[in-house]
């Protein structure tokens, strides 16, 4: 192998793992996974699904060290991504969701041991209770309740009503054993004290649901199948020791105790398990880019064309393929470069790395997220957004056969799409960053410096980082002006940022697009030679689609794309001859690629 091609493969890979670990992950998340055999049912996918995320389990190292491990742990759940989005869910669901919260918030605790073993052993799967169905923003103000019952000393879980039914879950087979970490308003005394966690057992061994547990299963979906029901808990009685305390306490005198201080740092304190999950969305955002963008160039390389300007031209001649297949292995190096910031320990992994966490953040009005960490919160959203337009574009890049012979794009793109949503709302994440952004809330605008350098060469990184961070000062500017002049004139708090919302998302979207440049710059000064052209046709592609923000700011003049078109061609005629060699680095399982079987 060159030099270029193995320096290539060690910034993929990254130099966290040596290769006996990876090798073992590898082997957890083996080949046979990557397919799934057809003429299943719904219910028997789903049981594959948790039967493969068995062995995985099994087969990988102890949760505890991979929870400890964020390399370990990404590198284990991005391969699950590549194999198969639903068995990633699951398995981003059991080991930091569940299993998160029991470590990290039951330490020393019997009731918590129990719920640990038994996920640990794999004798039972995890599940999340957070999300309710009925309201947005129901993690600000769970309306499940657990009453701290003074006769027993235990809890007593409840939903008020249909519409504050936990939904999704993973919850709807009817024969597997779950555990749940259940999110709840703690009610003692008569008043409500903050959300917390609960370990709940809600199927046993073979899948029977306790007492008071009502699991409606929902329809079944395609865009990412599992098996979700809504759960209902109806005067379901837990002891103490299944409240995951986090050193809060209800004493022998009843009194209750919260170190956290108030409800609000309560909460952002249970919202504390998201980083791994962060993290590893990040991480499978990367990994699932790079098997698109290499199905695209397998699409794509020596496939003829017929159009009348040029018959039999290869298809990859024609710059809007061309364009594609290059700018998505691009987009596949910059998240890749992304999901190595956040998870190369430090604090490069997230400014406020869990436990510093529930101090860390502004202050928040749409989710709990950014109090936890705002730029891994922004960096999920990004990476999610990114993963989703590259992901697309390879699917339609990759004509019918990317849509009718394999499902891989399509069960790729649901995932990507699921995460929008999913694991921090995206929308949510992006105003309250803007609102940080507008309060200079823990929040330092970037200085531009004077003019663009390098006498505004696109293809020099010091020129990206001006404009990014030019429009990010500037959208920062105009939307504390507007949001602070409308508050002085009268209106509301939720009148003068509903009038803000679409400059609010732009807003933090140049701040994520300024770090996401900033860490870029930075791969390209340490990372290989054959990198920089490849960080910098991604670096193209994000500044022509955030021409519309930074025209509308006045940080370039019109005729701006004309420029990013005319950079972006040079560097796709240098990148153009070196396309497989740059996507042999992503070091694919035969079954990614493998042309689709029906035919041969
Ligand atoms: C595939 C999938 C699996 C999931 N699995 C789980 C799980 O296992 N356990 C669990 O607890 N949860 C789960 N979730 C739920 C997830 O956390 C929520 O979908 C997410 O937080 C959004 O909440 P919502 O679904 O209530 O939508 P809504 O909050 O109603 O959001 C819908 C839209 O409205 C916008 N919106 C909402 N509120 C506001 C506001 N105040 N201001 C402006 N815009 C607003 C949002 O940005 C979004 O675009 C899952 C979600 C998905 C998609």
């Amino acid at each position: 192998m060159n030099t270029d091609a193995e320096d290539l493969r060690q910034f993929v890979h990254g130099a966290s793992l040596d290769a006996k670990a990876r090798a073992r992950l590898e082997e957890a998340v083996p080949e046979e996974f990557f397919t799934v055999p057809g003429g299943l049912t719904a219910p028997d996918r789903h049981a594959l699904t948790y039967e493969r995320l068995r062995r995985a389990g099994l087969a990988a190292p102890p949760a505890g060290e991979l929870l400890a491990d964020p390399p370990a742990l990404c590198a284990l759940l991005e391969r699950a991504a590549v194999a198969d989005p639903p068995l990633f869910h699951l398995m981003l669901l059991h080991y930091t969701l569940a299993l998160g919260p029991i470590l990290r918030f039951g330490a020393g605790q019997d009731g918590a041991r129990r719920a640990r073993e038994s996920l640990e052993s794999m004798a039972s799967f995890g599940t999340l209770l957070m999300t309710e169905v009925g309201r947005s923003n129901s993690h600000l103000s769970p309306r499940t309740v657990a009453r701290h019952d003074p006769a027993t000393g235990g809890f007593v879980l409840s939903t008020p009503d249909s519409r504050a039914a936990k939904f999704p879950t993973n919850t709807a087979h009817p024969d597997l054993p779950k555990t749940a970490a259940v999110y709840a308003t703690l009610v003692h005394g008569g008043e409500e004290r903050g959300v917390f966690v609960f370990a709940v057992p809600l199927r046993g061994p073979g899948g029977a649901v306790p007492p008071g547990v009502r699991i409606v299963p929902a329809p079944e979906t395609t865009g990412l199948q599992v098996d979700y029901a809504a759960v209902l808990l109806e005067d379901v009685r837990v002891p103490y020791e299944a409240w995951l305390r986090d050193g809060a306490s209800i004493g022998a005198d009843g009194a209750f105790h919260d170190p956290a201080g108030s409800a609000a740092a309560r909460l952002t304190r249970s919202m504390g398990i998201a980083p791994p999950v962060w993290r590893a969305v990040i991480s499978a955002s990367a990994a699932i880019t790079r098997a698109s963008a290499e199905m695209l160039l397998a699409h794509s390389a020596g496939r003829a064309t017929l159009g009348r300007l040029a018959p039999r031209r290869p298809l990859t001649d024609y710059r809007n393929q061309q364009e594609a297949v290059l700018g998505a292995i691009a987009s596949a190096y910059a998240l890749t470069a992304v999901a190595a910031h956040v998870t190369t320990p430090g604090p490069a992994a997230g400014g406020a790395a869990e436990g510093a966490a529930a101090e860390g953040g502004p202050s928040t009005a749409w989710a709990p997220w950014s109090a936890v960490d705002r730029d891994l919160a922004l960096l999920k959203a990004a990476a999610t957004v990114q993963a989703q337009e590259t992901v697309s574009a390879c699917r339609v890049h990759s004509g019918a056969p990317g849509f009718a012979a394999v499902e891989r794009l399509n069960a790729y793109r649901g995932l990507t799409h699921a995460y929008q949503n999913a694991g921090g709302d995206n929308e949510l994440i992006l105003y309250d960053t803007a609102r940080a952004m507008a309060d200079l809330d823990r929040y330092v605008p970037p200085e531009p410096g004077l003019g663009p350098p390098d006498d505004g060469d696109l293809d020099s990184p010091r020129v990206w980082l001006f404009l990014a961070r030019d429009a990010e000062r500037r959208m920062r500017d105009r939307l504390a002006g507007r949001v602070e002049a409308a508050l002085r004139g009268g209106e509301d708090a939720f009148t003068a940022w509903n009038g803000n919302l679409a400059l609010a998302a732009r807003t933090a979207t140049a701040c994520a697009d300024r770090v996401i440049l900033e860490i870029l710059a930075a791969a390209d000064g340490a990372g290989p030679r054959a990198l920089g052209p490849v960080l910098r046709l991604h670096a193209l592609d994000r500044l022509e689609r955030r021409a519309a923000g930074l025209l509308n700011e006045g940080v370039v003049p019109p005729g701006f794309l004309d420029e990013v078109w005319a950079a972006r061609r040079r560097t796709c005629d240098e990148l153009a001859p070196r396309a497989a060699e740059l996507a042999a680095a992503f070091e694919l399982p035969a079954p990614v690629t493998a042309p689709a079987a029906f035919l041969v």
